[in-house]
Parts: C-alpha cells; sequence; structure tokens
C-alpha cells in the first residue's frame, strides 16, 4: 500500500540486499556510522516488530522506555554498544520480520548495520583475547585435536574445576556446553567412504558430484556429522569428494567484526572451490552457518568477484540437494528403520536461507516419523552463549525450545546445527528413569540410522 507520503509500507516485494560497502572510508568513519545508528534506531523505536527475536532490541527498547524523554534522544550512547554486543547476526530481523529492508526507501539492514558496528569496534582494537581465541574455530581445533591433547582437553573440560578455571581466565561461562575435541577427523573418516558412487546421475539444478566441505566443527568436534553425509549421499549415488584442504568459512570472524580476516580464509578457500565448481562438483557443506557463508555474506563482501559469485551459485544445503533428487525420482526410500517422533529444531542461519524445510521433508519420508518443527531461535548463536556475560540471555532466547523438546518427550530431538543441538540439551532435565538428559543428534545421523547403514 502507498500512503500519503508515497512511501510503501510492508515487504511485497522480495528484499534486495545491498552489497557490503567494507573497504569504503565511511564505512568506518565513527560520527557517520552514529548517525546511522540513530537513524536506524529511532526506526526502530517507532516500529517495535522486532522486540521478541533477540536481546538486542529489548536493550535498546528498555533504554529508550527508561529514559526521561521516552524518545532516543533520552539514550546514553553507551547503550547503542550494548545492543551491538547482543547481535550475533542471526539475520533474522532483517529475513521475516522489517518491512523497511531495501527497496523501502527507508533502506533498514539491522544486521549489516551491526556488523559494520563490529567493524569498527575490531578495528579499534576492542575484541578480548577470549573472543579472538573462540572465533579461531580451526587454530582451536587443531590444537585441542592433536592425539592426546585432545584426551587432556576434554578431561579437563569435564571437570567442574577445569570449567571453573575457564570461566575465570577467559570468561567462558561455567555452564555452557563446550564442543568436544576428536583427533580422528572428520575429513579423514568421510575420505573412507567416499568416492564409490562411480555412474553419476545429474537431477535438475544438481550434478549428482559433491565436494564436501567439512566445516572446522565437523571435523574436529562433530566427525560423525560429515561422514553420516558422505555415508547418505553414496547410498543415494551421489559421488563425494572431500575438498582437500580448507580453512574456516570466515562466519565466526564475520561475527566478530574482522572483515580482514574473513577475506583471508575467503582467498584461500575460494580458488580451490571454484576449481571443484569448474570440474562439475557441488558443493555441500553440514553446517548451516557455513553454507549461509558462502552463499551470501561472501557474495555480498566481495560483489564483483567472480570466482564467489560461481561457488555461490553451486553451493547447497545438505538436505536442499537431497529433495532436488528425491524430486527426479533418485532419493531411495529403502529405509529399514523407523524414527518414531521427532522433535526438529530449525536454525536461524538455516531460515533465512529461504528454501524451506528441506531437512524436514526427508525426514517426513521415512515410515513411522512424525517429526514436530521447532521454528525458534535456540540460543545459541555462535559464541554468544558461551560467554559468561551473554549466558543468562542465551538461556532466555532459548528456553521456549528446551521446553518444547522436554514437553514432547520425543524419541529423538535434532537440529541441523550441532550446536544448538547442544544448547538445547544444556536445558533439558533428564527423563524418568533417566540419569542424564539424552544427547541430540544431527538429522544426516538420523537419516543414515534409518538407512540401517
Ligand atoms: S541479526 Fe539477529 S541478533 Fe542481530 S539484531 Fe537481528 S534478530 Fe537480533
Ligand atoms: S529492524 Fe525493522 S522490523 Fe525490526 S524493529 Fe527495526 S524497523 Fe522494525
Amino acid at each position: 500500500m502507498t500512503g500519503e507520503t508515497g512511501i510503501r509500507e510492508g515487504s511485497l516485494q522480495a528484499p534486495s540486499r545491498h552489497p557490503l560497502d567494507w573497504r569504503s572510508a565511511e564505512f568506518t568513519d565513527e560520527a557517520a556510522l552514529e548517525k546511522e545508528l540513530e537513524r536506524v534506531f529511532d526506526i526502530c523505536h517507532g516500529c517495535r516488530r522486532c522486540f521478541s527475536l533477540c536481546n538486542s532490541f529489548p536493550t535498546l527498547f528498555d533504554a529508550i522506555d527508561a529514559s526521561e524523554t521516552l524518545e532516543l534522544d533520552g539514550v546514553d550512547k553507551k547503550v547503542y554498544w550494548d545492543v551491538v554486543d547482543h547481535c550475533y547476526l542471526c539475520d533474522m530481523c532483517f529475513m521475516t520480520k522489517c518491512p523497511y529492508v531495501p527497496p523501502h526507501p527507508w533502506n533498514i539492514d539491522f544486521p549489516h548495520l551491526m556488523l559494520r558496528a563490529k567493524h569498527v569496534q575490531h578495528k579499534k582494537g576492542e575484541h578480548s583475547f577470549r573472543d579472538k581465541l573462540l572465533s579461531n574455530t580451526r587454530g582451536l581445533g587443531s590444537i585441542a585435536g592433536i592425539p592426546v591433547v585432545a584426551e587432556v582437553v576434554n578431561a579437563v573440560n569435564a571437570t567442574r574445576v577445569g570449567r571453573k578455571l575457564l570461566e575465570s581466565t577467559l570468561g567462558v561461562d561455567a555452564t555452557a556446553p563446550i564442543p568436544k575435541f576428536h583427533s580422528t577427523t572428520g575429513s579423514k573418516r568421510a575420505r573412507k567412504l567416499a568416492g564409490k558412487t562411480q555412474d553419476v546421475k545429474p537431477a535438475g539444478p544438481t550434478s549428482g558430484k559433491v565436494a564436501l566441505f567439512v566445516t572446522c566443527y565437523g571435523d574436529r568436534n562433530e566427525p560423525h556429522m560429515p561422514e553420516d553425509l558422505t555415508a547418505v549421499f553414496e547410498h543415494n549415488g551421489v559421488a563425494v569428494k572431500v575438498v582437500e584442504k580448507e580453512k574456516c568459512c570466515g562466519m565466526p570472524k564475520l561475527e566478530l567484526g574482522d572483515l580482514e580476516t574473513v577475506e583471508k580464509y575467503k582467498n584461500f578457500n575460494i580458488p580451490q572451490l571454484k576449481k571443484l565448481v569448474d570440474e562439475g562438483y557441488d558443493i555441500v557443506a553440514p553446517i548451516p552457518s557455513c553454507v549461509l557463508m558462502f552463499k551470501q555474506e561472501l557474495p555480498l563482501m566481495f560483489p564483483d568477484d567472480a570466482d564467489v559469485q560461481a561457488v555461490k551459485a553451486k553451493i547447497f544445503d545438505p538436505f536442499e540437494y537431497l529433495m532436488h533428487r528425491h524430486k527426479a525420482g533418485l532419493l531411495r526410500t529403502d529405509f529399514t528403520q523407523k524414527l518414531g517422533k521427532v522433535s526438529y529444531h530449525v536454525p536461524c542461519h538455516l531460515r533465512v536461507q529461504n528454501i524451506g524445510l528441506k531437512t524436514r521433508d526427508v525426514l517426513r519420508l521415512v515410515p513411522d516419523t512424525t517429526v514436530e518443527v521447532i521454528e525458534r531461535c535456540s540460543g545459541h548463536n555462535g559464541t554468544y552463549a558461551v560467554k559468561k556475560e551473554f549466558r543468562a540471555a542465551s538461556v532466555k532466547i532459548g528456553r521456549p525450545v528446551m521446553n518444547r523438546v522436554q514437553g514432547a518427550n520425543p524419541e529423538h530431538y535434532s537440529s541441523d546445527c550441532p550446536m544448538a543441538g547442544h544448547q538445547i540439551q544444556s536445558g533439558l532435565a533428564p527423563h524418568e528413569g533417566e540419569t542424564s538428559p539424552r544427547s541430540p543428534e544431527h538429522p544426516m545421523t538420523l537419516i543414515r540410522k534409518a538407512y540401517g547403514l
């Protein structure tokens, strides 16, 4: 609808996102940034649709409501930075709520404004050693994943004393779920099962050959995940090749505003992925945030890089891929085991890919299986949930999801994001007759189980 002002409200048109102009002088100009924060925060104050999405918006609205003027001009500028700190770049406000995103003339891109502010903080050296360490996922994994070291790190992390020490020295909350480290990597495990398919059949947008970007978390923390993916894909006549060498996709550094390191990782990963694309491979990765990085964030940071755009065109969420194959009659449905009741959580970084609920659709193909979908934030969000100062807020955000899973008492609960799965687990109580809450299972693990592979 067009009002008297000629400004149209509502998101009837598909949002068009502007490239991130992160190299311009204006991007890091503090006065320009403050002016833009003021402009956008004032519009948000008048709108307030996003009050329930995360803790950024309540931080802003509570400060306005507690101010003398009851307007943004009564709010201390320090609060602006609290709003920035509470944003974990899930993208939900842009993709699902905001009617003022481009092409609307108000041109609101709240997550990318937060990213700009984080980048300014980063440039000023305002991020702690802890934040830099936690976002160095591959570095952490390759040290803590060394045989013996892995066992020691896991053992120390499993004790109360070890966790208290981690909390007092690094600010990693003692109650937060932290990952285990494995010395037998996901790449090694996946390679053992890969390359068995010879007769490759293209279907729809898929070539039938995938290069697997294992991801840092898949390599060292949940190595069964790339292994399960490989087993399921090969079982369905999709040839899998594990990417030879990879660095982090860059999402944890993006969340810290460290765009220079994101570029460094991009310069390492993209030439290899582009070469695989040229050889006819599609790309998949088992974690939605990593897929989103190649599908959305890198293309917006490097709009003129043809190789980045070529990789964007060929990267898929794994269940999106399987459903393309199913549509062409190429997905096997000879499941041998039922799954029963599954509580399935859809992570934010998957929801914002706008591909529909493909994981649910694949799980539903398994006989005697019901899938209860939970489309709410788990509160994990990168490293947000493990930082002492944000732990309480993250549990508050995730509580409705935890309660849904607890109340459903399902045979399995699952999230495409393994970290979200552990965050949910951290808020569950053991069921009657059990001593600890059950563990989450990745949807690809469940599908492998259902095939009996
Ligand atoms: S991107 Fe996510 S965390 Fe950040 S403000 Fe929007 S909804 Fe909140
Ligand atoms: S981001 Fe958009 S929808 Fe959300 S509060 Fe601000 S103006 Fe409203």
